[in-house]
């Protein structure tokens, strides 16, 4: 009988897990996903040809494992972009790729064709030792050109990232520096007195540092906190920043210090050629992330296929319902059929979770105890809504009276009070074919972090539409006859919060840790602010944990704490992240 791994999940985590599991076990898995979609909320939602992507999913790691799994998936682009001359965009081609198939019949007629003719193909069958030693898999390693987007579809493009914050109707550069024209649109006083109040709380500091707002008043001064991160802060949880721990902040700022920025400011001031070291801070802000052709589903696609093709399953429209064990190990699940409502009870091995916590410990049997259910019902969510507008053009008015119709960044942040939405995605600049027409076309998603059940989530899609074409005219961006379509997208759950019972997640740990065959994995698997690198490296340690039959899950709690992830790599100027 072969071992089973069940899997509550088809996203970023639980398709890692059943990827890895198949390349380095003998244990078959079956992932089990509710929704009829794959990529969880790394997805890419499709309306009539445009794409969207919830939230902007850069493909950004600092763990090199991480990097050459996703190049192994969608290698580099060897040759330009649609939109790379017209945008002056300077990318690093690759020239060549070595993939490795997870089985022979992984590679497709098409990506057979890609690598024959005029360059030889190399295809080596390697026997891959499985570590249980009971099942070799033949794995297929290629060596072909990188491919060209414009004639292939599995590609990795380079993309430059450019994001901007709108606030007073201003364009600030992100992450928010001290630059001459951050000083200029603040105001010349306002940065002084900004400068004072970091000095004054530098003197004074708040000694008590467990909530959001004492750290960041701590590291900025109040003035500048107040400018351009406690309304921010506050749109994207809904509570006030002193009710949010401060552990959410700390994963974004530490190792930033105004300290560092204004000693930059101060050297330029005296430096010889004052210009040319603005112009340089300023282009520093444009670093580079890679990103499917078509969006971050497109790599979840091509791994879900992968999988079914080495006799993995993937059971769409399936929800885990029931978690059974018997001697403190899992032994069965219970899987729903969303469409049908039929029940089945599934027998495995292991059992991997990348599900709301919250959910889990409601559907463990026999019942955790009483003060772990209480934890995982005080566990908190955000979640998020993307109203998606097909316009014309834009209509960005300057401050000197000029008019854009297109911009370069990827996404826009808005701190401006009078209106609700959080963001603007701006997909033409993420993908040239995330978007049907994008040469007539701007294809835009607002966000909004909202509440489920709460006044925007329950609003019907066409006054939900009516509502951001309002507000992106009442900020100045675009103008109503200019709008040619839209649709709206809810994502519940889509940030693991801060608050609630989060300080006494380790009751749920400790439970969780008492099970050796249950993984929780991910974002909401482990209740933390896990990007996709994180959320996958959790997967990838669980199953090196079951390669090495280790029952000890203190490594997978321990992705994402260490503080270096959350700087980008070769960061030169000191920044700050809203
Ligand atoms: C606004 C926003 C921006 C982001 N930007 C980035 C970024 O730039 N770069 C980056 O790398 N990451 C980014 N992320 C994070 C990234 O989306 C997550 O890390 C990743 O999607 C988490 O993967 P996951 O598999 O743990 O969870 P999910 O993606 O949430 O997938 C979980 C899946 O499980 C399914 N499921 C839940 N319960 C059950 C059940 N009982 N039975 C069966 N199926 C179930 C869900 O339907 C879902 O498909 C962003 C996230 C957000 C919200």
């Amino acid at each position: 009988m072969p071992r089973i791994a069940i899997i509550a999940g088809a996203g970023p985590a639980g398709l890692t897990a059943a990827y890895e599991l198949l390349k380095r076990t003998d244990i078959i898995p079956i992932v089990c996903e509710e929704t009829d979609v794959i990529g969880g909320i790394a997805q890419t939602f499709n309306f009539k040809g445009n794409r969207i992507d919830i939230g902007g999913h850069r493909f950004f790691s600092k763990s090199d494992r991480i990097m050459n799994w996703w190049f192994n998936i969608l290698p580099r682009q060897g040759k330009a972009a649609a939109d790379t001359v017209e945008k002056k965009h300077d990318i690093e081609y690759a020239t060549e790729a070595i993939i490795e198939y997870l089985c022979k019949k992984c590679m497709t007629s098409g990506q057979r064709s890609a690598v024959s003719g005029q360059h030889e193909m190399q295809i080596t069958d390697r026997r891959s030792q499985i570590a249980s030693q009971e099942r070799n898999r033949e794995s297929t390693i290629i060596r072909r050109p990188s491919p060209d987007p414009e004639k292939e579809d599995l590609v990795m493009l380079q993309r430059p990232r450019i994001s901007r914050i709108f606030f007073k109707r201003f364009f600030f550069p992100y992450p928010i520096g001290i630059t001459l024209l951050v000083a200029k649109r603040l105001g010349f006083i306002n940065t002084a007195l900004i400068g004072f109040s970091y000095i004054w709380r530098q003197m004074f500091p708040l000694k008590d540092e467990t909530f959001l707002d004492a750290f960041y008043r701590n590291r900025f001064g109040d003035r500048l906190y107040r400018t351009f991160f406690e309304k921010y802060t506050e749109k994207v949880w809904g509570v006030p920043v002193n009710q949010i721990r401060a552990d959410w902040g700390a994963q974004r700022v530490k190792g930033l210090s105004l300290k560092r920025a204004l000693t930059h400011a101060v050297q330029d001031l005296f430096s010889s050629d004052f210009k040319k070291h603005q112009k340089e801070r300023e282009t520093s802000l444009i670093t580079r992330f890679w990103y499917p052709k078509f969006g971050p589903g497109q790599m979840w696609e091509e791994v879900a296929r992968q999988i079914r093709c080495c006799g993995g399953e993937i059971r769409m429209g399936t929800r885990v319902v029931g978690v059974h064990l018997k001697e403190g190990q899992v032994t069965s699940a219970t899987l729903e059929n969303m469409t049908t409502g039929a029940t089945e009870q599934v027998g495995c091995d292991v059992f991997f979770s990348t599900m709301p916590l919250k959910h889990l410990m409601g559907m463990i049997a026999p019942y955790p105890p009483r003060r772990v259910i209480e934890v995982a019902e005080g566990l908190q969510y955000r979640d998020f809504l993307t109203i998606g507008l097909l316009l014309e053009k834009l209509h960005v008015q300057r401050k000197d009276g000029g008019v854009e119709t297109a911009v370069p960044d990827n996404w826009i942040y808005i701190q401006e009070g009078d209106v609700r939405v959080g963001r603007v995605q701006l997909f033409n600049n993420w993908s040239p074919y995330m978007v049907a027409d994008r040469k007539n076309t701007q294809w835009i998603g607002m966000e909004y972090f909202v509440n489920e059940g709460g006044d925007l989530w329950v609003m019907d899609d066409k006054d939900l539409i009516d509502l951001g074409i309002k507000e992106m005219e009442t900020i100045g961006m675009i103008k109503r006859e200019d709008v040619l379509d839209g649709c709206v997208l809810r994502i519940p759950k889509a940030y693991p919060s801060y608050t609630g019972s989060y300080p006494q997640l380790k009751v749920i740990r400790e439970f969780l840790d008492a099970i050796p065959n249950l993984f929780p994995v991910g974002r909401n698997g482990m209740h933390r602010y896990n990007n996709q690198d994180h959320s996958m490296l959790t997967a990838m340690l669980a199953v090196d944990n079951i390669v090495a039959g280790r029952t000890d899950k203190s490594n997978l709690w321990n992705v994402n704490l260490e503080e270096e992830y959350h700087e980008e790599k070769n960061e030169r100027y000191t920044k700050f992240r809203i």
